[in-house]
């Protein structure tokens, strides 16, 4: 018989019908109770059931979300970004993380060149917008948008500069749609 605090992988046997009924993460065939899933099993004596929970479930996204996102191609209409992080949580995210922003996602004001809101490599913080048919963002609000850029030619970290960005380095201007904590932020 196996314990409880075990660990266990989708269908092993874990308990028998007559002591244990399935649960969450287990399932029973002719009286043998098995795991249906990756995790630690729990076998309750009180409720008399087999459990198997995971510890550390996949972050799967849902709209409303708040992620931070690498930028990773501008087009005509759109710009693409991976997610890599949840807001609140140091787990990764499990399924899709490639997401899109509509150009008309991105500013509250209107812009037709995604470029001169976001550019590639940006580090952005997104509102998660749509999750089907693929990860849809918006950067619009206040609180969203880049967090941290490096200057295109020397990779010098940009600092703000009114509304813009600046490289103190190149001594140029860029435009950006930046989060209002620009450059206060620690990743
Ligand atoms: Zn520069």
């Amino acid at each position: 018989m196996m314990k409880s605090g075990t660990e266990v992988f989708p269908g092993d046997e874990v308990a028998v019908e007559e002591e244990y009924l399935a649960s969450d993460g287990t399932f029973s065939n002719d009286g043998v109770v098995y795991a249906s899933q990756i995790g630690i099993l729990d076998l309750d004596d009180d409720e008399c059931v087999a459990r198997v929970s995971s510890p550390n479930p996949p972050n799967v996204l849902r709209p409303g979300d708040i992620v931070y996102a690498v930028v990773a191609d501008i087009r005509n209409t759109m710009a693409t970004a991976d997610v890599v992080a949840k807001k609140g949580t140091a787990r990764g995210i499990g399924g899709e993380t490639y997401a899109t922003l509509h150009v008309s996602k991105i500013s509250p004001g209107y812009t037709d060149d995604v470029s001169k809101e976001l550019r590639k490599g940006d580090i952005i913080r997104a509102r998660v917008t749509g999750i089907s048919p693929s990860l849809q963002l918006t950067t619009k609000d206040d609180d969203l948008g880049v967090i941290k850029s490096l200057c295109g030619t020397c990779k010098t970290p940009l600092i703000r500069k009114k509304n813009g960005l600046y490289c103190t380095e190149c001594e140029r201007s860029f435009t950006r749609k930046l989060a209002d904590d620009y450059g206060d932020v620690r990743l």
